[in-house]
C-alpha cells in the first residue's frame, strides 16, 4: 500500500502507536529525548499531513500556518491548554486528546503524593539515603494521619471523582468545588461546596481542573490564606493552576503544613525555594507515567490520526466545528 499520508510525531511516545501510523503514513519520529523547537516543529510540519505532539509543544495559528496541508493535531494528553483550539478550528484542523485512558493513573499519583506529603516518606527516604538512620524516637518523623480527615477536590472531573473512588478505606469527608454538579460522586457521600468553604474546611486540597482563563492562579495569596495552617495542597492539574510564587511564601509563612506537586507553572523550571523546603514533595509531571497508560495513550493517538486522515470523524475530536 502507497503511504500518502506523512506525520511528524514531537515526541517518543510508545513504540505501539508509532507501529499503527507506520501501516499507513510515513512518520517522522524526532530523535531527539528533548522537545522540538518551536522552528523545529514548524520546519518538519512544510510536507506533513498529521501532527502528534505532547504538552510542551506550544501548538499556536503560526505553527499550524507553517503545514499548509496539515489535517489533524492529536495531543498525547488530555489537558490541551497548549493547542489554540480555536485557531485549528478556523483552519478546518481537528484536534484531538487522550481522556479517560490515564483517568486512575494520575488519581493514584495524586494519592501517592498526598500519602508522601503527609507522611513525609520522601524526606525519611532522603535520611535513611544519607546514612543518618541509627534508631528512632517518640518523636521521630511525626506526620499528619490521614484516616477520617477532610479530603477537598477542586475540579470533580473524571479525575478528581477517580481519586474520591481511590479514597475509600480512608473513611474521608469529601468535598467538591466544581461548577457541574456530580452525581457520581454524590452517590458517594461526597458534598458539593463553594471554593472559600472547601479551603477552609479540609486537610487535604486536591486539585483537577483544566487549565482555562478562569482557573488560571485560581489558588493564590487569598486562597492560600483561606486554608487550615495544618493542610496540604496537591497538585496533579497543571502548574498555572497555582500562582507559585504566593505558593511559596504561604509555605514559607507556615500558612499551611506542605504541598505535593507534579506540575510546576513554568515547567520544567521550578521555582528556585520550593527545592530547598522539605515539607514540599516535587515529581516531574509523571501524572500519567505509568507503562499501561502510556501504551493506551499512544494506541489512541495513532487511531485518532488514522480515522482523520482517511476523512473519518476521529472517537477523541475536541472540535466538531472544524469538520465543517
Ligand atoms: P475533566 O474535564 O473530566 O474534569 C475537569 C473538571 O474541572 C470538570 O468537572 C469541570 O467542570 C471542572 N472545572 C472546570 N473549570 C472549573 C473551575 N473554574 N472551577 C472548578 N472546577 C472546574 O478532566 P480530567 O480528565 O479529570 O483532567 C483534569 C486535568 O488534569 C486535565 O485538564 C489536565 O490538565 C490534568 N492532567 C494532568 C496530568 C499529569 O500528568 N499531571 C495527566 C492528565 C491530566
Amino acid at each position: 500500500m502507497e503511504k500518502r499520508w506523512r506525520v511528524l510525531v514531537t515526541i517518543n511516545i510508545p513504540e505501539i502507536g508509532v507501529e499503527i501510523l507506520k501501516k499507513y503514513c510515513q512518520v517522522e519520529v524526532n530523535p531527539k529525548e528533548m522537545k522540538l523547537s518551536k522552528e523545529e516543529i514548524m520546519d518538519r510540519l512544510h510536507d506533513k499531513q498529521a501532527l502528534c505532539c505532547g504538552i510542551e509543544d506550544i501548538i499556536d495559528g503560526k505553527v499550524m500556518d507553517s503545514g499548509p496541508d496539515l489535517k489533524v493535531i492529536t495531543n498525547y494528553a488530555v489537558g490541551y491548554d497548549n493547542i489554540d483550539i480555536e485557531a485549528a478550528t478556523e483552519r478546518g484542523i481537528l484536534v484531538t486528546n487522550t481522556p479517560e485512558v490515564l483517568t486512575e493513573a494520575v488519581a493514584e499519583m495524586a494519592w501517592c503524593l498526598l500519602l508522601c506529603v503527609a507522611r513525609r516518606a520522601v524526606e525519611a527516604d532522603s535520611f535513611v539515603r544519607a546514612g543518618r538512620f541509627k534508631g528512632s524516637g517518640p518523636r521521630f518523623f511525626l506526620g499528619t494521619g490521614i484516616g477520617s480527615k477532610t479530603l477537598g477536590i477542586i475540579g470533580a472531573g473524571r479525575i478528581g471523582t477517580a481519586v474520591v473512588k481511590e479514597s475509600i478505606g480512608f473513611d474521608l469527608e469529601i468535598l467538591y468545588y466544581d461548577p457541574v454538579k456530580n452525581e457520581k460522586l454524590e452517590k458517594m457521600g461526597a458534598k458539593k461546596v463553594e471554593l472559600d468553604y472547601l479551603l477552609r474546611h479540609s486537610d487535604f486540597v486536591s486539585l483537577h481542573v483544566p487549565l482555562t482563563g478562569e482557573t488560571t492562579h485560581l489558588i493564590g495569596e487569598r486562597e492560600l490564606d483561606l486554608m487550615k495552617k495544618t493542610a496540604y495542597l496537591i497538585n496533579t492539574s497543571r502548574g498555572r493552576v497555582i500562582n507559585e510564587a504566593a505558593l511559596v511564601e504561604a509555605l514559607e509563612k507556615k500558612q499551611i503544613a506542605g504541598a505535593a506537586l507534579d506540575v510546576y507553572e513554568n515547567e520544567p523550571r521550578i521555582t528556585r525555594e520550593l527545592l530547598g523546603m522539605r515539607n514540599v514533595v516535587l515529581t516531574p509531571h509523571i501524572g500519567s507515567a505509568t507503562r499501561e497508560t502510556r501504551g493506551k495513550m499512544s494506541i489512541m493517538v495513532a487511531e485518532d490520526c488514522i480515522a482523520a486522515l482517511k476523512g473519518e470523524r476521529p472517537p477523541r475530536l475536541l472540535n466538531p466545528k472544524a469538520l465543517a
